[in-house]
């Protein structure tokens, strides 16, 4: 096996243990390689390996990376993770099949426009700012309904809440805040867990995994 297949089976086994232990279903995790910074050789070696969602953060980066990759591996879907600038719409629309990082009215209007051009509408995660740190994104816990109530009034698909936890304490009472604002808010998706704490993140509901420094280094 090679290093690539060997590192994403590993990541496998940890998601089956913490399901088996959560009792949850595999199956029903989506996992994404956060493949930022890593080069087309490395994506390859994984796609080869059978992994079929890569997540991006910087559009820029993605526009000079992916069109290539995405032309010869069809079935490859890349989801957009970072901080978006509204003036990215257009690409963002073009490249993603989804989008973690929706968190102000100004992109939402951006998104919705360029993906009535496109005829093709990215998911959409509404990122949360959930430890109120001034230097993230993602919208105020307060602003969050309102903000909701927009999305859901836009053909955007509205698939779940994404929240990057403060680096202390422990990422566990972020991740069951933003399942609990998911359940009141009713939002079924939530987009949690990195390298460091997808298990924890599996644990407290987590549907879609964003696993970067896991899937390349050992
Ligand atoms: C880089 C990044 C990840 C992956 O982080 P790792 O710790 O490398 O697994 C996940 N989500 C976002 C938004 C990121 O920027």
């Amino acid at each position: 096996m090679s290093s690539a297949s060997l590192r994403r089976q590993r990541i496998l086994d940890q998601i089956a243990r913490a399901a088996d232990v959560a009792q949850r279903d595999p199956e029903a995790i989506r996992l994404v390689a956060v493949s930022k910074t890593r080069d087309a050789a490395a994506i390859e070696a994984l796609i080869d390996a059978g992994q079929s969602e890569f997540g991006e953060n910087r559009v820029q980066e993605a526009e000079a990376k992916w069109p290539p990759l995405l032309e010869r591996f069809p079935h490859v879907r890349l989801h957009g993770i970072g901080q978006l600038q509204s003036n990215k719409a257009e690409a963002a629309v073009r490249l993603f099949s989804a989008i973690h990082s929706l968190d102000r009215p100004s992109l939402l209007a951006a998104l919705a426009r360029e993906a009535k051009v496109a005829g093709r509408a990215p998911e959409t995660f509404v990122q949360v700012n959930i430890g109120d740190e001034p230097q993230k994104g993602g919208v105020a816990i307060a602003a969050l309904a309102p903000f909701l109530e927009q999305v859901r009034a836009t053909p955007l698909p509205l698939a779940g809440l994404m929240c990057i936890p403060p680096a202390e304490p422990e990422p566990g009472p972020f991740f069951a805040l933003l399942a609990k604002l998911a359940r009141r808010h009713d939002v079924g998706g939530l987009s949690i867990g990195m390298s460091a704490d997808f298990p924890t993140a599996m644990m407290l509901g987590a549907t879609v995994l964003r696993v970067g420094t896991a899937f390349f280094e050992d």
